[in-house]
């Protein structure tokens, strides 16, 4: 027992880079004989606060990193975004079920913002040739973007703020990527996993329930 309803190890910040004005990608040491599959996540625990936090890293990596952004007023995004290197978390897990399943139907992944983190994992891991909607508002939240279209078979990246002139991106969909899926997305017997917002995942949802009712759905609400 190493801290109020938080059981597993203690692992010291070593490294912490911000993608954006509010997110960061923060590594930490990796325990010796801690395991996980790709898209699963952890509870980090400071002070007096425990969240979860989905790993990044390929489970081959030597060090455990995690995609953050730092919620207005949020206690423990607030803290993680400030501690010193060196300062030390509790870190139990892994847990989660929002991992790849092999399988023979085309796999598309949807994320807005931090619910990329799944995403990243699985392609640092290997896994390819999906199809990514990617959402965000400005180019600076399509975290990872270069890595995931390397990856992808298909890469969509869609922005829903007002649109940047002179983007050096290609096939940008200008909108959220409900309004994607809805004009743009063929019908089919996919594989789909939703990482992010609640709300997105809700939208998303229902309308995958009307275009592709064969399809299956694996999703993580993060808020
Ligand atoms: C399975 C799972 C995996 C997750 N993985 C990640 C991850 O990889 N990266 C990541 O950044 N977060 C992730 N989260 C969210 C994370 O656990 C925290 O909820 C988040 O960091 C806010 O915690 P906080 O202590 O800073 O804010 P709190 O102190 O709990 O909340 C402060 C205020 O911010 C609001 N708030 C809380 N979360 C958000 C949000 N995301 N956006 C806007 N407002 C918010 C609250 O309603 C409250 O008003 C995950 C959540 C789950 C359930």
């Amino acid at each position: 027992m190493i801290g109020a309803g938080i059981t597993g190890h203690t692992v010291a910040i070593t490294a912490r880079e911000w993608l954006n004005g509010e997110t960061f990608v923060l590594g930490c040491g990796r325990p010796v004989g801690f395991g996980f599959q790709p898209g699963q996540y952890v509870t980090i625990g400071y002070g007096g606060e425990e969240r979860e936090y989905t790993l990044i890293s390929s489970p081959a990596a030597p060090e455990l990193r995690f995609l953050i952004k730092r919620v207005e007023d949020g206690r423990l995004s607030g803290a993680l975004a400030g501690l010193a290197l060196g300062a030390r978390l509790r870190l139990s897990g892994a847990k989660g079920y929002l991992t790849w399943q092999t399988t023979d139907r085309p796999a598309v992944f949807v994320a807005n913002g931090v619910g990329i983190a799944p995403f990243v994992a699985m392609a640092a891991a290997g896994i390819a040739g999906f199809t990514l909607i990617q959402g965000a508002r400005t180019p600076s939240g399509l975290f990872f973007r270069h890595e995931l279209s390397r990856a992808a078979g298909r890469y969509v990246p869609c922005l829903s703020g007002t649109p940047v002139r002179h983007l050096a991106l290609a096939d940008v969909h200008h909108g959220r990527v409900t309004d994607y899926i809805e004009r743009h997305l063929v019908p089919g017997v996919y594989d789909f996993y939703l990482c992010g917002s609640r709300s997105m995942i809700t939208d998303v949802t229902l309308l995958l329930d009307r275009l592709c009712p064969d399809a299956r759905i694996y999703s993580e609400a993060y808020t």
